[in-house]
């Protein structure tokens, strides 16, 4: 999330009729504890401890890591904590550093979720359907059952039935706000109740934030302890190459990350690379900007258009359509040099494309090629 972006950004919002004892009770009430869901295995782990674990302090001789003394500087092990890297991303998010983790995206964050919290053969993990394909794959890979609960036609959210497909197995509940690939962010009430009604880890994935009009949950951390808020570098700040995600949580459940994760899992580049892209803020705010601006041209100009026969709205920075046969369509585009997602085989999206939001050259291209499929079946 960009900072300012959000109503919530900063401060969590309150009824004023709260009391200050009152408002703690409600806060003490929703502060889970967080060991009971880890994995006992993970819970008694000693974790590695490297050579930067056991020395970070002033030096100028270094001879406990058996790297070369050739090819500065990356001839050094990076910062295994990423220390300055936390330090600047809390400052400019309004959290504490000792309440991020940084992966190489956020589906490393993801896949350490189930690590932590999940017992293969054991545990589950509940999300809804259609989302973000890896919570389901990182499952799989983990040997942990995924249970899907569908959304309704509308891609509003059957908030009870999401909690009614938990057991006292349950340990992770995703949930992809603004979700991909419908576009929508579901209401704050309701995720609000999902956290404080789960008995488990409730992930908040933001990959799409600041393209909506939503709030982050980023402001209401301090909150619920359970409440992990997974967001990246690979979306508004236009860095998805270089493999950065972050995940937001209470202390208790950083810790846990930190203890499983590599020990020198971001390297020394990318939290350079990181600090760097901090500084430029106004610029991924005025690409937001112009993202926005493209989205909502693209969005009425393919309304206009006859083969489109459903566009849905969209808090993302790509918009779903149903046409009437997307193979098909896909196919043209391709042809035309343009690709597009086919996400046709996926649960509630039959015929439906999803098309990212680029320049606005690049969508004036595919609506020109939209034009001349509509003029060939004619
Ligand atoms: N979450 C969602 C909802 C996504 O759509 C994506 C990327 N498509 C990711 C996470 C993964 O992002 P990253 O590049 O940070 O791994």
């Amino acid at each position: 999330g960009l900072p300012g972006r959000g109503r919530m950004a900063g401060s969590p919002q309150r009824g004023c009729s709260d009391t200050v004892a009152s408002y703690r009770l409600k806060k003490q009430t929703m502060m889970k504890q967080i060991e009971q869901w880890v994995r006992p295995n993970i819970r008694q782990l000693r974790p590695y401890s490297s050579a930067r674990n056991e020395f970070s302090g002033e030096a100028s001789v270094w001879l406990d890591a058996n790297e070369s003394p050739f090819n500065a500087p990356y001839n050094r092990y990076p910062d295994p904590l990423q220390t300055e890297l936390k330090k600047r991303l809390a400052r400019q998010r309004g959290v504490r550093p000792e309440q991020i983790f940084l992966g190489a995206g956020s589906d490393e964050a993801i896949d350490l979720l189930y690590r932590i919290f999940c017992e293969p053969g054991k545990s589950n993990a509940i999300s809804i359907a259609p989302t973000y394909g890896m919570y389901k794959v990182c499952a799989d890979i983990n040997g942990v059952e995924y249970r899907e609960v569908s959304l309704h036609d509308d891609f509003s959210m059957d908030t009870e039935a999401v909690l009614a497909a938990a057991d006292a197995n349950s340990r992770l509940l995703f949930l992809c706000s603004p979700n991909n690939p419908t576009g929508n962010a579901f209401p704050v009430s309701e995720i609000e109740r999902l956290i404080t009604t789960f008995d488990g880890i409730v992930a908040v994935d933001e990959a799409y934030i600041d393209f909506s009009a939503q709030p982050s949950w980023l402001g209401r951390l301090d909150e619920f302890s359970n409440l992990v808020v997974l967001q990246t570098f690979s979306k508004a700040w236009g860095s998805a190459g270089v493999r950065l995600g972050m995940a937001f949580a209470s202390p208790a459940i950083i810790d846990y990350y930190n203890k499983v994760k590599y020990p020198y899992n971001i390297s020394a580049p990318v939290q350079r690379y990181a600090l760097e892209m901090l500084d430029r803020a106004d610029d991924v705010r005025r690409w937001v900007d112009d993202i926005l601006s493209v989205r909502s041209q693209f969005v009425e100009q393919l309304s206009a258009l006859p083969v489109v026969k459903k566009i849905y709205p969209t808090d993302a920075n790509f918009v779903l359509i149903r046409v009437d046969d997307a193979g098909a369509l896909y196919a043209w585009l391709v042809a035309e040099g343009i690709v597009v997602r086919n996400r046709s085989t996926v649960t509630l999206c039959g015929e439906c494309l999803r098309v990212t939001i680029g320049a606005g050259d690049e969508m004036n291209r595919l609506l020109e090629a939209l034009r001349r499929y509509i003029q060939n079946r004619e």
